[in-house]
C-alpha cells in the first residue's frame, strides 16, 4: 500500500458535563484526528492526548509537532501497511499516542482497502460488548448518588467511581450501600496516593471492589506490588503500563493482577493485542479503557474489546456519556452493551458536516 499523505485534524468537541479526576477537570476536548490517503482507502485515526500533559507528559500540541517533524516523515513510501508503520516508529522514543494514531490511520486504511472489519483482524469473538461507564469526583454525595442512579438508569453494567484524598471511602460506601452488594463497583485514583495511604486504600476492601486502578504513580511499579500485598481489592494498572514488556514486568513483580488496555497509551492496536495475548497467556483478565474518544477512537476501541480475554467491562461508554453531538454517528447503548462495528475498518466515518463544524485546523502533509 502507497500512503500519498497525511492529514492533520484538530477538533473542538464541548463536554455535557465537566468531568473531574484527580489529575484535572476536563469541560471540553480537544481532538487531533489523523487521516491517511492510499490510492484505495483512506484511514482514520484519534490521538488521545489532552491539552494538557496532565494524565501522561503527552499533549495534542506535542503530538501534532513530533508527528509533522518526525515521525510522518520516516513513514514508508511504499509497502505501507500497520506493522511496516510500527517498525518505522520505533526508533523514536516514546510519543506512544501520536504514534497510535498514526498507526491506526494506516491500519484503517490498509482494512478498508481490503474490505474487512477491524475486530476480525484482531481476532475477536464477540458481535457486541458489555459497558461499564466511569463517573467523575462531584462536589457532593448526593450529587454523585444521582449520577450513578441515572446512569445505572441507562443500562451500564458496571460502575467506575474517580477517587483521589478525600473523596475514596465515603463515597464509595453510600454507592455501595445504595445500590447494593450486586453492582459491579471500582474505582480510579489515577496516580492521586503513595504507599503510605495504605492503611486509608485497604479500608476500601470492605465494599467488595472488582479493582483499585493505578492508586500509585505511573513509575512506582515496585511499590504497587508492596501495596497489592497490603490489600485484598486486586490492583489494576493503567499509566503505568505502555507496553507489553511493562505488562510482563508488572505481572511479574505482583504490581498488577487486572490491566487497563488503552491503545493510545501502549503505542497502538498491535502493542494493545500483545498485552491482551500476555494477560490471557497469564489467566489476567484485562478491559479496555476510554480517553474521551470520540466516535472514531470509540469504534476501534470498541472492536479491540470483542476479543476473548476482555473479561471486564470496559470504560467504552455511549457517545451522549461525553458529546451532546458526536463526529460520527453515535453509539447508543442497547441493554447495557454496544454493538461492535462491522464495517471495514474501524466501521465508522466521520459525518462530514459535523466534522467541519467541530474542526478548528487542518494540515496536509504529502509523503
Ligand atoms: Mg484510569
Amino acid at each position: 500500500m502507497k500512503i500519498e499523505g497525511i492529514e492533520l485534524r484538530r477538533i473542538a468537541m464541548p463536554l455535557v458535563a465537566p468531568f473531574r479526576t484527580s489529575f484535572g477537570t476536563e469541560t471540553a476536548r480537544d481532538v487531533l484526528l489523523v487521516r491517511a490517503v492510499t490510492p484505495d482507502a483512506e484511514g482514520w485515526g484519534e490521538c488521545v492526548a489532552m491539552d494538557l500533559p496532565l494524565y501522561s507528559p503527552e499533549y495534542a500540541d506535542g503530538a501534532a509537532d513530533v508527528l509533522r517533524r518526525f515521525l510522518i516523515p520516516a513513514l514508508p513510501k511504499n509497502d505501507a501497511d500497520a506493522y511496516a508503520v510500527e517498525r518505522a516508529l520505533e526508533p523514536f522514543k516514546g510519543h506512544r499516542m501520536a504514534k497510535a494514531a498514526l498507526q491506526t490511520a494506516v491500519l484503517d486504511a490498509q482494512l478498508r482497502a481490503a474490505g474487512q472489519p477491524l475486530a476480525r483482524y484482531l481476532g475477536a469473538d464477540r458481535d457486541r460488548v458489555p459497558c461499564g461507564v466511569s463517573v467523575g469526583i462531584m462536589d457532593s454525595v448526593p450529587e454523585l448518588l444521582d449520577a450513578v442512579h441515572g446512569y445505572l438508569d441507562e443500562g451500564y453494567v458496571r460502575i467506575k467511581l474517580k477517587i483521589e484524598p478525600g473523596w475514596d471511602v465515603e463515597p464509595v460506601r453510600a454507592v455501595r450501600e445504595r445500590f447494593g452488594d450486586d453492582l459491579l463497583l471500582q474505582v480510579d485514583a489515577n496516580a492521586a496516593y503513595t504507599l503510605v495511604d495504605a492503611p486509608r486504600l485497604a479500608r476500601l476492601d470492605a465494599f467488595d471492589l472488582l479493582l483499585i486502578e493505578q492508586p500509585l504513580a505511573d513509575d512506582d511499579m515496585v511499590q504497587h506490588a508492596e501495596l497489592a500485598r497490603r490489600l485484598r481489592t486486586p490492583i489494576c494498572l493503567d499509566e503505568s503500563i505502555e507496553s507489553a514488556a511493562g505488562a510482563a514486568a508488572a505481572l511479574t513483580i505482583g504490581a498488577a493482577s487486572i490491566i487497563n488496555i488503552k491503545p493510545g497509551r501502549v503505542g497502538g492496536y498491535l502493542e494493545a493485542k500483545r498485552i491482551h495475548d500476555l494477560c490471557r497467556a497469564h489467566g489476567v483478565a484485562v478491559w479496555c479503557g476510554g480517553m474521551l474518544e470520540t466516535g472514531i477512537g470509540r469504534a476501534a476501541n470498541i472492536a479491540l474489546a470483542a476479543l476473548p480475554g476482555f473479561t471486564l467491562p470496559g470504560d467504552t461508554s455511549a457517545s451522549h456519556r461525553y458529546f451532546a453531538e458526536d463526529v460520527t454517528p453515535p453509539f447508543e447503548l442497547d441493554d447495557g452493551h454496544l454493538d461492535v462495528p462491522d464495517g471495514p475498518g474501524i466501521g465508522v466515518e466521520p459525518v462530514q458536516d459535523r466534522l467541519r463544524a467541530f474542526t478548528t485546523a487542518t494540515e496536509w502533509i504529502t509523503l
